[in-house]
């Protein structure tokens, strides 16, 4: 049995749409291979020792929330930079994910830091993307996977030239409406404006996330590869939400 550690960041602030179900299906997962999952939180004033966590997980927030926990951050940036460039991978959902980038300029003008974890920066437009989204991902070279969650942002998030996004939109917004792009990936860092929560019906990407964490805890490059587990119901949660993106995915609101 392995510790995987997890390094939960602001779970009072940033936890919107019930972020927190995606530490959950972690828990689970990492369970049913005979691993345990050791959750602690990481509010404001807390420090981050670099290499104490596996995977770190930042959930999303409304820009009111963000403004109450970007300056924070920015006080943790080097610590967490240090810690990815060791290997710890991460998970960031919207709000979460517009703070990993630059910085991100809020829809009443506010300017908040970024840590720059991931080539990006973020600008509130008018209108808020609301809907449900499918995205194409191929994390792997050749092994193409889908990801199917609801998203709701008034942040456009810009990729820098050469940055690897998550996926390909195949219905909804993604990052800005209209690059065609969703989330970013870097190394072992994930950042997505899906929301569901995004674990429960994407189970293979639970499993990669606790596949890096596990290859950062035991020291390897190679993430090692879990015994599959059945997912009949996360299949079928998968393939209704999917379903749900691709005919009604994306609608400007507000
Ligand atoms: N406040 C951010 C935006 O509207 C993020 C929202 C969210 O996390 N759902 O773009």
């Amino acid at each position: 049995m392995t510790t995987i550690r997890v390094g939960h960041l602001y779970p009072d602030y940033l936890n919107i749409y019930a972020d927190r179900g995606n530490i959950a299906v972690l828990t689970r997962r990492a369970a049913w291979r005979g691993h345990e999952l050791e959750v602690t939180p990481l509010g404001v004033g807390d420090a981050i020792a670099p290499g104490e966590h596996d995977l770190y997980y930042v959930g999303g927030g409304q820009d009111r929330e963000q403004l109450l926990v970007a300056g924070d951050l920015a006080r943790k940036a080097a610590a967490l930079r240090e810690a990815v460039a060791r290997g710890t991978a991460a998970l960031a959902v919207c709000g979460g994910y517009q703070l990993l980038g630059r910085g991100y300029h809020g829809f009443h003008g506010e300017d908040m830091p970024g840590i720059g974890l991931l080539p990006l920066h973020t600008v509130a437009g008018e209108r808020r993307m609301i809907g449900d989204v499918l995205i194409q991902c191929e994390l792997e070279p050749g092994e193409k996977r889908t990801l199917a969650g609801f998203e709701n942002h008034a942040g456009r998030t810009h990729l820098d030239p050469g940055a690897e996004p998550l996926g390909r939109v195949l219905a909804g917004f993604g990052n800005d409406g209209e690059s065609g792009f969703e989330g970013c990936r870097a190394g072992r860092v994930i950042g997505t404006y899906l929301h569901g929560p995004l674990l429960p019906r994407n189970a293979w990407l639970a499993d990669w996330l606790l596949a890096h964490a596990l290859a950062h805890r035991l020291g390897t490059d190679e993430a090692p590869q879990l015994e599959p587990l059945p997912d009949d119901l996360e299949g079928k949660a998968h393939q209704v939400s999917a379903a749900r993106a691709r005919s009604r995915g994306g609608r400007f609101a507000g």
